[in-house]
This record gives C-alpha cells, structure tokens and sequence, in this order.
C-alpha cells in the first residue's frame, strides 16, 4: 500500500483522510491539541463559543450526502435563529432562519464534526510538519523538532494558503498558484454573560462598521445555556490591525459592539478574544485541488475555493476522487 501523509486535521484534511481509508496507509498531521481547525470550540466554563465558522449550508449534492448521517445521529443540526442585518447601528432587515434553507452547526460545539470524522483515523495531535524534502524515491517530513515523521509516497496539504506555500516544495507544480491565494484575517471576540440579554434576535450581519457578525452563541442547538455573544471583525479591519495589542483590539471591538447593537450591554463576566491570521478567502475561479502528478504533491482546502465549510469538504473530496486513480 502506497504511505500518505496528509498535513492538518481541519474538515478538509480529516475529509480526504477518510476517503482514502483502505486504499493507502494515510498518515494525518495536525500541529494543534485538538482536530477540527477553524470549526472549532473554545470552552471556558460555563460558557462555550464556535469562535471560527459560525454555521454552514449546503449547496452540493456531494456535501448534502456527507452531512446526511452526520444530522441522522444529532452530530449536525439545523440552527433556525432570528436573523437580522445592523446597518449603521439599525437594524433595517430581519426574518427567521426556520423558514428558508437550513444553517447548519455541529452539536454540542462546531468542533464535534471534525471529533466524529477522527474515529479509525491515524492522527498525530501536536505535531507540526516543519519540513518536507526528498529522500529517495518518497518524500520525508520533519516536525517542529526536527524528527522525522517518516517517508511517504504522497503529502497533501490541507492547511491555509500562505501556510502551504511557506511548506510545499519551491518545485511543487502550482507553488504559483497556491501563493496568489491571499487569505483575509478576522478577530472573534468572546463574551459571556451572566443574565441573558434580550436584543430580540440570535444573529446578525452587521454593515457599516468595524463588526461584521454578532450571534447569541448559546442560542445554538445544544451549547451550555448561559449567555454569550460571539463576534467577528471585518476582514479588512483585522488585517490593518492583525498586529495590534489583544488588550486594545478586544476594548476597541467592544466599544464597537455597543455602538452597533444599539443596546445597554452591561458587563461581560468573560471576555477572550482569538486572532485568525488566515481566516477566509473569497470565491475563487479556477482548480478546486492543486496536484503535482510527477512529484506526488497536493494541496487542498477552502481557500482552493472559497472560505466556507463546504468548499473546505468539496476540495477535499474532489482530491481524493483523484488520487483514488493514481495510487
Ligand atoms: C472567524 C471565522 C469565521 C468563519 N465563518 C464561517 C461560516 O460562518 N460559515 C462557513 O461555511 N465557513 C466559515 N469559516 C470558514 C471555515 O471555517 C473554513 O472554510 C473551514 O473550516 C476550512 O477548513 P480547512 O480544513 O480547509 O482548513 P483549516 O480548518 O484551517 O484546517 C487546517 C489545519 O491545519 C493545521 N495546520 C496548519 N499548519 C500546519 C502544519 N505546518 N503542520 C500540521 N498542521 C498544520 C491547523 O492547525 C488546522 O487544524 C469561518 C472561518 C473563520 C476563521
């Protein structure tokens, strides 16, 4: 059996890890304690946060029958909020998310689809693959100690663009390709209360402002019930800021919060803020995978796409029809 080894355990690497099951020995490397990459849950009792993708929908059939199962066993549930969109701290459009097509999120937390997908799978938490050179007729990866990790027929990469681009071989056939795809960063603010508020909606796109997204986390299927709000920075706001002091970007987005609800948020009993350097991207034309056939090179993820959950699982399993013909 040919060795593959896949670099990072977000939907897209855990996706085509599980394709390949039994058709080659698949290796998975994830440089995080846990799977899941940005689906992922923050826990600081007795609150709980998706601090990365919010909710995901389906537009593919491929997609639609992966989550099939997923929602059969509780793992997935529709999240039917009241949604609004704040323009200029108004709120000048609302309708409830129960009556149109569904939006879905992993139950208890974002992360539990990536903790399902990790069963029978060979993962190695903490593990960063630093280094990736030719040894031989296969390829060697080294970790952020500079062990060797092992020799592999196939490496697929499954982690973010300029990520890929700082790892992959200079000779990778689309390295061009790969380090034109410009990811956009994002602040996720985390606050938890401890009487829930009554802003009279559960989610909101937010326009005009520093904020482009508040949800009432906890008014997702299945989290813990105290109260928290989760929001998101604008793309273009974290990355003029991406450097800047935590303590001054989580004051200054709250600030901002206050300003666009509008509302008297008395304290927060929590606040954590998470910065994502490599948060979305958006649509892209062309290849849904970049594969280098001659030197057994891939790199996969949304960014091949566009920054949403289901392009993440598409690249991947659009890759793994591929490789299938060539191991
Ligand atoms: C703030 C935010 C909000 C979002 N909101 C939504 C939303 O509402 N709806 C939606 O559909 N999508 C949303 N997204 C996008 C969605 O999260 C992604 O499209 C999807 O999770 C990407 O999956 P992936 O597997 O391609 O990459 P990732 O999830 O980034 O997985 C890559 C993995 O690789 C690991 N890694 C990186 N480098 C290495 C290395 N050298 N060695 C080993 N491991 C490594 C990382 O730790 C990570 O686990 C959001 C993302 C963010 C950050």
């Amino acid at each position: 059996m040919k060795r593959v080894a896949v670099i990072g355990a977000g939907l897209a690497g855990l996706t085509l890890a599980r394709q390949l099951r039994g058709l080659a020995e698949v290796a998975v490397f994830e440089k995080s304690s846990g799977s899941g990459g940005r689906m992922a849950t923050r826990r600081a009792e007795p609150y709980q946060f998706d601090h990365g993708a919010q909710f995901f929908s389906v537009r593919s059939k491929h997609f639609e029958r992966f989550l099939e199962p997923c929602i059969d066993a509780g793992d997935v549930a529709r999240w039917d909020a009241d949604f609004v969109e704040i323009d200029a701290g108004r709120i000048v459009s609302g309708r409830s998310w129960r009556d149109g097509p569904a939006h879905y999120v992993a139950v208890p937390g974002m992360s539990a689809l990536a903790k399902r997908m990790t069963e029978g799978l060979d993962i190695a938490l903490e593990t960063r693959v630093t280094a990736i050179f030719r040894d031989g007729l296969r390829w060697r990866l080294l970790d952020q100690n500079r062990v060797s990790l092992g020799e592999f027929d196939w490496v697929i990469s499954a982690i973010p663009a300029q990520q890929a681009c700082a790892l992959l071989p200079e000779s990778f056939a689309a390295i061009a390709a790969v380090a034109g795809r410009k990811m956009l960063g994002c602040y996720s603010l985390m606050l938890g209360f401890t009487r829930p508020l009554d802003v009279g909606w559960q989610a909101a796109f937010v326009g005009g402002a520093d904020i482009s997204w508040i949800s009432n986390d906890s008014s997702k299927p299945g989290r813990p019930d105290r109260y928290t709000l989760l929001v998101h920075s604008t793309n273009r706001w974290a990355d003029e800021n991406i450097e800047a002091e935590a303590e001054a970007v989580s004051a200054y987005l709250r600030a901002e919060l206050a300003r666009v609800m509008n509302y008297d948020l008395p304290p927060a009993d929590h606040v954590a803020l998470h910065r994502w350097r490599y948060a979305n991207i958006e649509k892209q034309a062309g290849e849904h995978f970049f594969i280098d056939r001659d030197q057994h090179l891939a790199a996969i993820g949304d960014w091949c796409i566009q920054g949403r959950v289901e392009a993440a699982y598409l690249s991947a399993f659009e890759m793994a029809q591929e490789l299938k013909s060539l191991i």
